[in-house]
Parts: C-alpha cells; structure tokens; sequence
C-alpha cells in the first residue's frame, strides 16, 4: 500500500469526531506549534515541505506565506478556499466531510505561522451539510481548548469562522472569493496589489486551498524535510486525485506524487482500469480546465519517457504535447466519448461562470460556446475550426482572472489533438448530430 499523510485514518469509524481523531494522534501538531515552535519556524517548516498549492496552480504554499506583508497594528487573514467547484474535481468535498479535524487541525497551525487570530474556511453553498459538518467539528474543538481565546494556555486566540458561498464557480478565484467573503458579487480584482498586501477587508490576507492546508499536521509532527522526502523532484508529498470518467473504480485517491500514470490508471489499488471491453481515448487529468491529452500522450510523453503523477512530468511538452495537475480532476474517456460534445459540455460551463468583467472572457466564452454547438449539431462548417483557435488565442493571457484560460485551453488542445473529429463533425453533420454518435476514424487508443 502507498504511503497516506492525508487520509491514513480515514476509514477509522468515528474519525469525524473530536474524541476519535484526537486518539488517532490528532492535535498533536497544535501542541507541538504553539508550544515549542515561533510562527516564524512554522513557515520555514511549511518553505522545507517544498508543498505547492493543492487548488490548481502549484504555487509553492511556504514562498506565498513568506510574501504575506506585515504591518504593525494591522490584522492578519487566512482564508481557506473550499470553495472547489471545477467540474470533475470533488476531493476538498471529501476531505473536509470525512475529515474535518484534519483541516480545523491545520487551520489553527496555520493560523498561528501568520499571526492571523480570525480565519475563515469559504465552502461552496451547494456543501450545506458539510458545511454543519465542519461547524459541529469547530465547536467540539473550542470545546476542548483548541480554538478560542488562549489556546491550550499559549496566549495564542484564534476564531474560525466557516462562510458559505452562493454557488459561483468564479469564487474560488481568490480575489473573487475576497469580495464575496466581504459580502460584495464575487468578481476578481485587478492586481497588483495582491492578497498578500491588500486581501480581505484591505489587510494582508493568504488564502490555500483545503487539501493544502490539512498536509500542515503531518508536516509539523514530521518535519518539512521529511515531507519534501516524499514525492518526486519538486513535487513533494501526496496528492489527492478525484478520479471520474469511464474507469472502472471512480473516486477520490491519495497518491504519492510521482506515481506512473498507466500504474494509476490501471492497478486495482486506484482507478482499476477502464471499463471492461473498451479502449482509452482520451483524459483530462487535472479539472476540466486543463489540456485535454489524446491516449497516445497519456502513459508516455511525446519523447516516450514514462508520463508520472508529477506537475513536471504532466507538463511535459507544454500545452503541445502535456498538459498539467491542475487541481487533480483525473477525468478518463473511452471510444464512447465524443470529444466535441464534450468540449462544447465544458464550453457552455466556462461562458455561464464568466463574471462578465473582461470583453475577451465575456463574449469569446459565448462566441467559443455558439461555435461548438454549431459544429456538434450539424452546422458548422471548416472555417468554424481555425476560428475556435483564433477565439481560443484571443482569451488566453488578456483577462483579469485564470477564468479564461480555463475556458481556452480545453478548446485549443480539443482541436489540436483531435482535429479530425471535429472536421467528420462538419462532413458528416446528419450522422455526427444524432444523439450518441461518435466518430470512429483513426483514432490511436491504448
Ligand atoms: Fe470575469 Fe472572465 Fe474576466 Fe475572470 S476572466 S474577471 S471570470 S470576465
């Protein structure tokens, strides 16, 4: 079995609540930082760790702590995103319903590093039920002396507070989920001057995603360097990945970083393989934001090196030939799969979340969309490929926020990989709009 820092006890009966994740060792990590440790050797613990943000961008956590201003007289913020919303990423949901101690645990431990005494966990509204579920944890651990005024006699005051947002995929950008925190629409800010400067209500703010957060326990009673041990390269520690598709066990795995991808794929300890008598075709391996790679491009990179379950090896080749961790959404295609109709799916999402601040995201996420359902439904026409590119390239890098680069480069990396499905899509269009038609011309599948 592979190594868990995460979900080691999680199928321990009972782990929800405070008295049982307490006999599993929990807490230990509050007692440790706040008794023996300076905030400042938190952080540098957290900077050993080498841990990049588990939220999509792979920023590392410990350098975006060392950048958080300091001001005197001037509170401090940490603002935990569990506002996770990207379509085929669901294990910041799972954690925090099966585990909330591990994330209130490294909520407090972080808290402290940045000499923030409020903090804030912003969890998506339609999680109503994990929302009491966190809430009930957060009062048996005031309850124990774990939060409040005085932690465990240090002198250390930390409330938590868990907001619900309003269900905007945009939130979980961090300046959007800022505004809205403040009870304004949640539209991304221009920046400079970043979170880390002027966050919530204009005071220094950092803001991690869950998963990143709940590695802080195991990262405090281990040490930094224990943890950067782990993994491979500057992919450090484990990873949770959400695996959906047509794959023949979905659900949420924690993987050490590094692990081959066919391993991942196929063994009976994660996915299981692809659904009996069917072929590979395609993934999308990190939200439906990132490129989606064709089968020949998913075990192996496009030098036939072995493709791992690392940021590095998942890049490899750039958006030609890789495509990227994103948020861990390990989303499997097989033959069945019409990549069009898929690709306008994702489309239609990324034109109905655009907050609508920028022109290129607002009306290329339409244009983008409108192209995609003509060619999917029979109307489109050779010209209408070059033009998804052409849109694609005119969104990416010219907006406030990542929103659309997360609706261009699904579009962009659909048409180059798969060019051909879209031009049968437009030669065949009676065939190709029937409910359930998929193109079967040459197609490389594993
Ligand atoms: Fe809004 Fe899209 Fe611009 Fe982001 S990129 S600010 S979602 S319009």
């Amino acid at each position: 079995m592979a190594r868990k820092i995460l979900t080691e006890h999680i199928n321990v009966p009972g782990i929800e609540t405070f008295e049982v994740y307490r006999k599993q060792g929990g807490y230990a990590a509050v007692e440790k930082a706040l008794k023996t440790l300076t905030p400042d050797e938190v952080v540098e613990e957290a900077k050993k760790s080498g841990i990049r943000g588990r939220g999509g961008a792979g920023f590392p956590m410990g350098m975006k702590w060392g950048f958080l201003a300091k001001p005197e007289g001037i509170p401090r913020y940490l603002v935990c995103n569990a506002d996770e919303s990207e379509p085929g990423t669901f294990k910041d949901h799972h954690l925090m319903k099966c585990l909330p101690h591990l994330l209130i645990e490294g909520m407090i431990v972080s808290s402290y590093a940045l000499g923030a005494n409020k903090s804030f966990i912003y969890v998506r509204g339609e999680l109503m039920y994990v929302i009491r579920i966190l809430e009930k944890a957060i009062a048996e651990a005031k309850a124990n002396g774990f939060l409040g005024k005085n932690i465990l006699g240090t002198g250390y005051d930390l409330e938590l507070v868990v907001q619900s947002g309003g269900g905007a995929y945009i939130c979980g950008e961090e300046t959007a989920l800022l505004e809205s925190l403040e009870g304004k629409r949640g539209n991304p800010r221009n920046k400079p001057p970043f979170p880390a400067v002027k966050g919530l209500y204009q005071s220094p703010t950092v803001v991690n995603n869950v998963e990143s957060i709940a590695n802080m326990p195991w990262v405090i009673n281990n040490g930094g360097e224990a943890y950067s041990a782990i993994g491979i390269g500057r992919s450090t520690g484990t990873k949770l990945i959400s695996a959906s598709g047509h794959i023949q066990k979905p659900g949420v795995y924690e993987i050490e970083l590094g692990l081959g991808v066919e391993e991942f794929l196929n063994s009976d300890e994660y996915c299981g393989g692809i659904r009996k008598g069917h072929h590979l075709k395609a993934l999308v391996a990190g939200g439906s934001s990132v490129p989606i790679l064709p089968a020949h491009l998913i075990m192996k990179t496009a030098a036939g090196e072995d493709r791992l379950m690392s940021y590095e090896s998942l890049s490899d080749g750039g958006f030609a030939t890789g495509t990227m961790m994103g948020s861990g959404g390990f989303i499997v295609f097989d033959e069945t799969a019409c990549i069009v109709r898929n690709t306008w799916n994702f489309s239609r999402f990324y034109h109905h979340e655009s907050c609508g601040q920028c022109s290129p995201c607002r009306e290329g996420t339409g244009w983008m969309e409108k192209v995609l359902h003509r060619i999917e439904h029979g109307h489109g026409s050779m010209h209408d490929i070059d033009l998804l590119v052409d849109i694609s390239k005119k969104i990416e890098g010219n907006t406030i926020c990542p929103l659309g680069d997360a609706a261009a480069w699904p579009v962009a990396s659909a048409v180059r990989h798969f060019r051909d499905e879209f031009m049968w899509h437009i030669t065949h269009p009676h065939e190709a709009s029937q409910p359930g038609a998929v193109y079967q011309g040459e197609m490389a599948l594993v």
